[in-house]
C-alpha cells in the first residue's frame, strides 16, 4: 500500500502510522479505509465535503469493488472464476460483464507481454503453496512443475460474449495480478461520473488519481524501500488521471528448505521470479499498470525494453534484488520521481529502455 505523503518533514511519522497520517496535517483531507479482496483499500477526497456526500461517494466505490470481487474472488465458491475454474475442460460458463472485460484485459496483456504476464498461472502458483495452499516441505520436482505447466495458457481460455471456458481440464484463472487495478478504475470512473474533481483511491497498492491533493500540489506517494519496511527510496507526483501499481518480491512470498520464494511465477518456467525486489509502474489506467507491473516484475529491466516501447504512456521503476541498492527508471519517470537524497545516487535513467 501507498502512503500519501502530505508534506515532507512528516514523512516517516506518516509512515510508521500510516492509517493514522491525517492528524499529520492542520488541514486533513478526508479518508475512508476498508478490506476489499484480502486487503487494505483506501479512498482519500483532497477537499471538504458535506459528510453525507462523502458517505454516497464511498458507497458508491465500495459497492462496486463488492461486486468485482464477488464476481473474480477464487475464495468465493459461487464466483464467476470459481465456476469458470471448476468446470475446466467441460463447456462454456455464463460471466458477468466485469469478469468479461478483466479476463480479456488479462488476455491482451498476456499477449502483449509475451506470456509474463498469464491469468492462468494459477496451478503454478497453488504447485508452490500460494493461495491458501499448503507450503511444500521442498520445491516441486521438474514432473510436477512439467505437469503444472501443461495447464496453464492463456490461449487455451475461450471467451464469447458473456460466457467462458477453459479448454483443458486442470486449467485455473488467477486474476490477482489484475483484478484490483481493473477495481480501482471502476471506483475511478464512479466518482468522475459523480463529478468528484480531487480524489485518491488505492486498492492494495494500485492506485489512481484525479485532480491535486491541494492547490497546485499534485498527490504525491512514497514509494516503500524493498529492503527496509517503514521506509520509502523516494516520492512519486501523479498527474492527474494517472495510475500506479508495484509489484515486489516483500509483499507475500513462501520458504521453502529456508529460500524465500515470491509469489510472482514465470509462467514460461513455473518458477517464481528472482533477481527483482520491486517494480512500480505508472500508466493512464489502473488496470493497465497492475498487468504491466507483475509483467514487467517477470521480465526485468532487460526483458521490459519491447513492453514499454509498445505502451509509451507507461513509465517504470525497477528495484533489483541486489545490494547495494539501485533504481533504474525509464525516461518519462524522471519527472515524477524524486529519490530521498540518500538514494540520489542510486538513480540511473535507462534511455535504452
Ligand atoms: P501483483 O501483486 O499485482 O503483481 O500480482 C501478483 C499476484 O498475481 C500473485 O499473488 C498471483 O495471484 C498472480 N500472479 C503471479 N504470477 C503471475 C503472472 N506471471 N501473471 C499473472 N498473474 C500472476
Ligand atoms: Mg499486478
Amino acid at each position: 500500500m501507498y502512503i500519501h505523503i502530505p508534506r515532507k518533514p512528516f514523512v516517516i511519522a506518516c509512515l510508521v502510522v500510516s492509517l493514522a497520517w491525517a492528524g499529520c496535517r492542520a488541514k486533513a483531507p478526508i479518508t475512508r479505509t476498508w478490506l476489499p479482496m484480502g486487503t487494505v483499500a483506501t479512498l482519500t477526497f483532497s477537499r471538504t465535503m458535506p459528510p453525507v456526500h462523502v458517505e454516497a461517494h464511498f458507497h458508491a466505490v465500495t459497492s462496486v469493488v463488492h461486486d468485482i470481487e464477488r464476481a473474480m474472488s477464487v475464495y468465493i465458491p459461487a464466483s464467476d472464476i470459481s465456476r469458470l475454474n471448476a468446470a475446466a475442460g467441460e463447456g462454456m460458463v455464463p460471466i458477468s460483464t466485469h469478469t468479461r472485460r478483466t479476463l480479456e484485459a488479462g488476455i491482451a496483456y498476456a499477449e502483449g507481454t509475451g506470456g509474463a504476464f498469464d491469468p492462468t498461472v494459477a496451478p503454478l502458483v497453488n504447485l508452490w503453496g500460494f493461495h491458501q495452499r499448503a507450503v511444500p516441505l521442498t520445491p516441486p520436482t521438474p514432473e510436477e512443475l512439467h505437469t503444472a505447466l501443461r495447464t496453464v495458457g492463456y490461449r487455451h481460455v475461450v471467451i464469447s460474449n458473456s460466457a467462458a471456458a477453459l479448454r483443458r481440464p486442470g486449467m485455473r484463472i488467477d486474476l490477482g495480478g489484475i483484478a484490483k487495478g481493473y477495481a480501482v478504475d471502476q471506483g475511478f470512473d464512479a466518482l468522475v461520473r459523480a463529478n468528484i474533481q480531487h480524489f485518491m483511491l488505492d486498492i492494495g497498492g494500485n492506485l489512481r488519481v484525479r485532480g491535486t491533493s491541494r492547490p497546485n500540489k499534485p498527490w504525491t506517494i512514497g514509494i516503500r524501500n524493498p529492503f527496509e519496511s517503514g521506509r520509502i527510496i523516494g516520492t512519486l507526483q501523479l498527474p492527474s488521471g494517472m495510475a500506479v501499481a508495484t509489484s515486489g518480491n516483500y509483499e507475500r512470498f513462501v520458504t521453502i528448505e529456508g529460500r524465500r520464494y515470491a509469489h510472482i511465477i514465470d509462467p514460461r518456467t513455473g518458477m517464481p521470479v528472482q533477481g527483482m525486489a520491486g517494480v512500480t509502474v505508472v500508466c493512464p489506467s489502473a488496470t493497465q499498470a497492475d498487468a504491466l507491473s507483475t509483467a514487467l516484475f517477470v521480465l526485468g529491466p532487460t526483458g521490459a525494453r519491447e513492453v514499454l516501447a509498445a505502451q509509451p504512456e507507461c513509465h517504470a521503476l525497477f528495484v533489483p534484488d541486489r545490494h547495494p541498492l539501485q533504481i533504474h527508471i525509464t525516461p518519462g519517470m524522471r519527472p515524477l520521481f524524486k529519490p530521498l537524497p540518500a538514494h540520489a545516487d542510486q538513480v540511473t535513467t535507462r534511455p535504452a529502455l
